[in-house]
């Protein structure tokens, strides 16, 4: 398969998903294509500009938030944003042929795996089965800043970011093709974590690469 050369650079992709958060939040969402319009684009190959990392959770929806096109994000969902070696083949995928200029991880306060992952840690909650268990063991080095006395509210927003920033790190670190692709310009890596009460995502700091709570 031929490697695809995004159109545009990793900031302007990021721009760009910052301000369709923007017209999301403000209620000024673009008009998008009709039926019939959406069912010609869907015809025509991907015109992919981000990969968007994040939590399966209903109510965190890459397109809305980001008040996207149809076929413009190639989006990897799973509980909590855990990115397994299925989720990381699927980044790759995605800059490597589908056009992506961007991996954006969006992690979310309310998250109900970080939840979880907390309770499991204050020896409140086990998992059900090795499956759900594979999820909790992911988040749960980013539990630790969580003690029993802190607010949950906080604690799950804090553990929710310490997710993303780590998943960052740990993608560039297990991922030849992505550090390649970061290296000559063509692809970046960015964090945010999703306000569930305004829709609102809160940009983190770039990443230098380096794993945390490793
Ligand atoms: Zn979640």
């Amino acid at each position: 398969m031929p490697i695809n050369t995004p159109k545009f650079s990793p900031s302007e992709i990021l721009t760009q998903l910052m301000e369709g958060n923007r017209r999301f939040i403000r209620g000024e969402r673009n008009e998008h294509a009709n039926r019939e319009e959406a069912l010609e684009k869907m015809r025509a190959p991907q015109n992919v500009i981000a990969t968007v990392v994040c939590c399966s959770d209903s109510r965190v929806a890459p397109e809305h938030l980001f008040d996207a096109e149809l076929g413009s994000l190639f989006v990897v969902r799973t509980a909590g944003g855990v990115v397994t070696a299925a989720s990381l083949g699927s980044i790759e995928y995605s800059c490597l042929y589908a056009g992506s200029s961007l991996v954006f991880l969006l992690g979310h306060d309310d998250c109900g795996a970080v939840q979880a992952t907390i309770q499991h840690l204050l020896d409140r909650y086990t998992p059900e089965s090795d499956a759900i268990a594979t999820i909790v063991q992911n988040i749960l080095p980013c539990a630790a800043a969580a003690g029993p006395d802190q607010d949950i509210v906080q604690a799950v927003r804090a553990t929710a970011v310490a997710h993303v920033e780590r998943t960052m790190s740990r993608i560039i670190a297990a991922s030849q093709p992505l550090r390649r692709l970061m290296g000559k310009g063509l692809v970046g890596v960015a964090g945010g974590l999703a306000v569930h009460t305004s829709g609102e995502v809160l940009l983190l700091p770039e990443t230098d690469g380096t794993e945390k709570n490793s």
